[in-house]
């Protein structure tokens, strides 16, 4: 097989015209991390050595090239944040020749996935839509990943055994998974360790088979050596916690001298009023007790760090089971809680008037997206696909 060059989006893909998910990897969406895209390399290249059979297809696609060219984040907009709503439509008003570096990615990005989701597979069209984008961490970390909270996404991402983030993907607007997840796709956010360590592209490598194999792309036994991958993962993620939520996130601007102290690493557990970073106006303490995630050492983004606290997995399964039978018909009966008319997936909160711990109960269901228009607070949710 060969590959085509350095530049193309498409990396390589593979199929044995048969019918199964359309299974999508991202590497280097952020410029910085092109390891994502070796492991991908990797995988097509023994799909197609071993001639391994496949149900539905598999494409591996390049993120930001041009970030991808200078080992940078990104050029001029973070290709990670600029997904939503507003920046899409501004692709559709904007001629292409205006697009800065970054938006230019995106449109091509936006242009492949809209017509890989339509063209057949043999033929057959696909039953499912799969995407992992695979990203990586300017500090050492443990492979982790993140993911909407939808019941779509746990049986994939609970496979591949690595710490699963709830509310990360919410709490940051414009990503990438947020566009998949809007659409009601699958999508997983995985990083497989620091920019450089050669670990994290053997992580990525496991992260993309172990995710074939749970998305029914590969038949148990297809892949000699899967037992070894799924090993890898789960050895690579030893002594990290299960599951964490998001509670907390310290957003930076350009300027404000956000440095994190040093030593800090991704899960480390911190005490609530723990100095962790400083900026012009002084020491940034921990607002909670619990663990950090993601401290920032590079220059370039605008998230300095985030704070979570463990789940118990008990409260998935509570969770999946109040999705099934519907009962956030009830939760408007709340105090402070109101129904927005013709919207099943936005609620309407009164600060002032609602339960204290009414954001727990919130989550059970998945409202974890947090808005704020004219007339006050809304939580929203990912849309769940019921049957899954
Ligand atoms: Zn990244």
């Amino acid at each position: 097989m060969s590959l085509p060059s350095e530049t193309n989006r498409v990396v390589g893909r593979y199929d044995c015209s048969l019918g199964g998910p359309l299974f999508l990897t991202v590497g280097g969406l952020h410029g910085n991390e092109p390891a994502g895209i070796e492991a991908a390399k990797r995988v097509l290249r023994r799909l197609e050595e071993e001639s391994i059979p496949l149900q539905g297809r598999f494409v591996a696609l390049r993120g930001n090239r041009p970030a991808l060219a200078l080992g940078t984040r990104f050029i001029e907009r973070d290709l990670n944040r600029v997904w939503g709503p507003r920046d899409l439509l501004g692709l559709e008003e904007r001629e292409a020749e205006l697009d800065g570096p970054d938006e230019a990615e995106l449109r091509g990005l936006v242009q492949v996935f809209a017509a890989l989701l339509v063209e057949p597979c043999g033929t057959a069209s696909f039953e499912e839509v799969v995407l992992l984008d695979l990203h990586s961490t300017s500090g050492p970390s443990t492979p982790f990943l993140c993911m909407a909270d939808t019941l779509q996404n746990r049986p994939v991402s609970f496979a591949l055994q690595v710490p699963v983030i709830l509310g990360l993907e919410e709490a940051l607007a414009g990503t990438l998974l947020d566009y998949m997840s809007e659409a009601g796709h699958i999508a997983i956010a995985f990083e497989g360790g620091e920019h450089t360590d050669p670990d994290t592209v053997d992580c990525h490598e496991a992260a993309i088979w172990c995710g074939l194999l749970a998305a029914g792309c590969l038949k148990s036994g297809a892949l000699p050596d899967m037992g070894l991958m799924q090993t890898r993962l789960r050895k690579a993620a030893k002594g990290a916690p299960a599951i964490v939520e998001v509670l907390h996130r310290h957003g930076t601007n350009p300027g404000d001298g956000f440095v994190m102290d040093a030593g800090w690493s991704n899960f480390q557990v911190v005490g609530s009023n723990e100095v962790l970073a400083t900026d012009g106006k002084g020491e940034i303490r921990a607002t909670l007790s619990g663990r950090l995630l993601l401290p920032r050492y590079q220059a370039k983004g605008d998230d300095g760090f985030f704070l979570s606290r463990d789940v118990r997995p008990i409260w998935l399964t509570v969770s999946a089971w109040l999705r099934r039978n519907e009962l956030d018909r009830f939760l408007h009966l709340l105090p402070g809680v109101q129904r927005v008319e013709g919207d099943s997936r936005r609620l309407r909160i009164n600060r002032r008037r609602a339960l204290f711990g009414v954001r727990q109960i919130f989550h059970l269901f998945g409202f974890r997206r947090f808005e704020e228009d004219a007339t006050g607070y809304l939580f929203l949710r990912r849309p769940d696909r019921l049957d899954s």
